[in-house]
């Protein structure tokens, strides 16, 4: 197969969804590693106080971890904070831990309270030696200032939709939010990538869901659907990805498929002006 292109500009990708059990992390660590074994070098930004992909990607994140948290809240720089994924060449991880969730409250009274993320990822994109082609970042389950600093600090959002009932459902709060985030934090912004995951193609609920996002957000969405695979949920208990669990499984190809989707289009493969304003 070809080369996984790289991106001319490092492209840091916001992967939010306010509801949970969407596939945010699921996503999150799998295009991650995808990148990661075609070459490229990617940086996952775990700001969910669940954890989740530090411990999908095998990365201590017990309370004394030094983490994102002590990034945002006492303006630890990122590179003492920041880990090697041991299992995957030229993955590294920003560990969340359980500090994380006070965050949400003692951000609301700090200086710049949204855009301490930026500040902090800008300084460490900027040091000498430091050459991400992807950031990716986690965004816990709700629309706060954790997921607004995300948005503040990502050029491109990708939303996980999960092929389910009530799918589109809250839909539009977010994309409302990005819109606010756009017209006053991150000019830049633009949602580049929905991604449809848990599709199970037995059912027609599945194929009714699909249709329908794909009829609402035409070409943003990628072609790749994420099937629903037991390879895929069993990896993070062994602090795996399922590139690495089970390289050869269908859930593992999908997640490369999506990855040289999103990295065969580049940041502008999207229609993202009609999708908020349309
Ligand atoms: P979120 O981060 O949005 O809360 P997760 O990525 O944690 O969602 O996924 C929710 C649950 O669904 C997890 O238990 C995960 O293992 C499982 N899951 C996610 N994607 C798939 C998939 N394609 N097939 C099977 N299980 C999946
Ligand atoms: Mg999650």
């Amino acid at each position: 197969t070809a080369p996984m292109p790289k991106p001319d500009q490092m492209r840091v990708m916001v992967v939010a969804n306010q509801k949970g059990g969407v596939g945010k992390t699921t996503t999150t660590v799998n295009l991650a590693a995808a990148l990661a074994v075609s070459g490229l070098r990617v940086l996952v930004v775990d700001l969910d106080p669940q954890g989740n992909a530090s411990t999908a990607l095998g990365i201590d994140h017990h309370a004394e971890i030094p983490s994102i948290y002590d990034v945002m809240v006492e303006e630890t720089p990122v590179s003492d904070v920041v880990q090697k994924v041991e299992e995957i060449e030229g993955l590294w991880c920003v560990p969340a831990t359980i500090d994380l969730a006070g965050a949400e409250i003692e951000l609301v009274s700090m200086v710049a309270r949204e855009s301490r993320m930026r500040k902090a990822l800008d300084q460490h994109l900027q040091s000498p030696g430091v050459d991400y082609d992807y950031v990716f970042i986690d965004c816990p389950p709700s629309l706060g200032l954790l997921t607004v600093n995300a948005l503040v600090g990502g050029d491109e959002v990708l939303i996980p939709i999960q092929c389910e009932y009530y799918a589109l459902e809250g839909l539009s709060q977010l994309l409302k939010n990005i819109d606010m985030v756009r017209a006053h934090l991150n000019r830049d912004l633009a949602v580049s990538t929905i991604l449809l995951t848990m599709y199970d193609g037995r059912t027609r609920l599945a194929a009714q869901v699909a249709d329908e996002v794909r009829r609402h957000f035409g070409d943003t969405v990628l072609k790749t659907a994420i099937p629903r695979s037991v390879r895929i949920s069993e990896a993070p208990s062994y602090g795996q990805t399922v590139m690495t669990y089970d390289a050869a499984s269908s859930g593992a190809l999908s997640y490369l498929e999506a990855a040289r989707e999103i990295a065969e289009r580049g940041a502008s493969g999207s229609s993202h002006e009609e999708l908020i304003h349309g």
